[in-house]
């Protein structure tokens, strides 16, 4: 087998966008441009010969060592010895936007255009004809974005076919605001995440974050998605993302973690609203640093685990390595 430089969504994964087909969802590459196989898509019939063809050619420049201006400088870039065969396992749906909340900082907020009222093409079909052309595999991951999963009318049938089919893992996001079914049946599989954002400990906070009074509702689903995990107790995720002068105090962090453990969560998500830390990011003020060291020291303390979602993620990486130079 060749050994070139690739990536598991070269090789095996497909991304299906509001309106769009691409080969991933990164914009690290050198180019900063989403890596479209089909732009313009609203369900149309895939062409999966030229699709696959697109696929092909874009890997066949990878094994002469030619690598796409879309992926040049990507991480997830690797020399490996990649299998020939032609498939998909490795999906990232994210065809809806439709919610049941609405979060100052979520991206369709930027375009109020398509807020709850862009209408989506099917999935199922789409899965459904993979399937009998023998290019759908389940050894991978399904991986959603959206949108919630509540107002999906297809979001069960979708988890129950990668359930069903023993998929390796499915991760989900959601609002919370209300249960979902194939979420609750796939937790005790222990295949299936999932990360609701509460972003506060209180119901006046949530309301003006997400323009809706459902605290209350939120924190029931999570204690029937807590009270659903077996052995493998970090499948559900709280997550909280500071956004400054909004929710950005120690007290709120605190009681936010503190109702976390009482509900029978293990596991918490923290993140940096990023329309707010992108401006900032050479210059974090000391307050939104110190609120995350905080949540560093009081997960430890309450024996939570803590996951560095994006722009938290970049910040401690920036933080980290600015402190090891400093210790040079
Ligand atoms: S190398 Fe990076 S940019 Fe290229 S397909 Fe993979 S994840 Fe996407
Ligand atoms: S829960 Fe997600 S999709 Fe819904 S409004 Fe908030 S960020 Fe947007």
């Amino acid at each position: 087998m060749q050994q070139y430089k690739s990536c598991h969504l070269l090789e095996h994964g497909i991304y299906f966008y509001y309106d769009s087909i691409q080969v991933c969802c990164f914009l690290t590459g050198k180019l900063g441009t989403p890596f479209w196989l089909t732009k313009d898509y609203k369900g149309q019939k895939i062409d999966w010969d030229a699709l696959c063809g697109q696929l092909r050619e874009i890997r066949e420049k990878n094994k002469q060592g030619i690598v796409d201006p879309h992926c040049e400088g990507c991480f997830n870039l690797k020399e490996d010895s990649w299998d020939e065969e032609e498939y998909f396992s490795n999906f990232y749906i994210s065809h809806w936007t439709r919610c049941n909340c609405n979060c100052k900082y979520c991206y369709t907020e930027e375009n109020k255009k398509f807020f709850n009222s862009h209408k989506e093409y099917k999935m199922m079909p789409i899965l459904q004809e993979m399937i009998e052309r023998k290019l759908l595999r389940f050894n991978g991951y399904l991986a959603y974005g959206g949108g919630e999963p509540a107002c999906l009318d297809e979001f069960d049938d979708i988890t129950e076919l990668f359930l069903e089919n023993n998929v390796r893992s499915i991760v989900t996001n959601s609002s919370g605001i209300k249960p979902v079914k194939s979420i609750l049946k796939g937790i005790p599989t222990g295949r299936l995440d999932v990360t609701v954002s509460v972003d506060c400990s209180d119901r006046e906070t949530y309301k003006k974050i997400k323009q809706i009074d459902a605290y209350d509702r939120v924190m029931d689903t999570l204690k029937m998605y807590a009270a659903a995990q077996t052995e493998n107790k970090t499948l559900v995720r709280s997550k909280y993302i500071i956004i400054p002068d909004v929710n950005d105090t120690e007290k709120g962090i605190e009681n936010w973690l503190e109702q976390t453990v009482d509900i029978g969560l293990k596991q918490v998500c923290i993140d940096i609203e990023g329309r707010w830390y992108l401006p900032r990011k050479n210059n974090v003020p000391e307050h939104i640093a110190n609120l995350i060291a905080l949540v560093e020291r009081r997960t430890k303390e309450l024996g939570l685990g803590l996951f560095y979602y994006s722009y938290a993620d970049q910040f401690r990486f920036d933080r980290d390595k600015k402190l090891a130079e400093q210790n040079q």
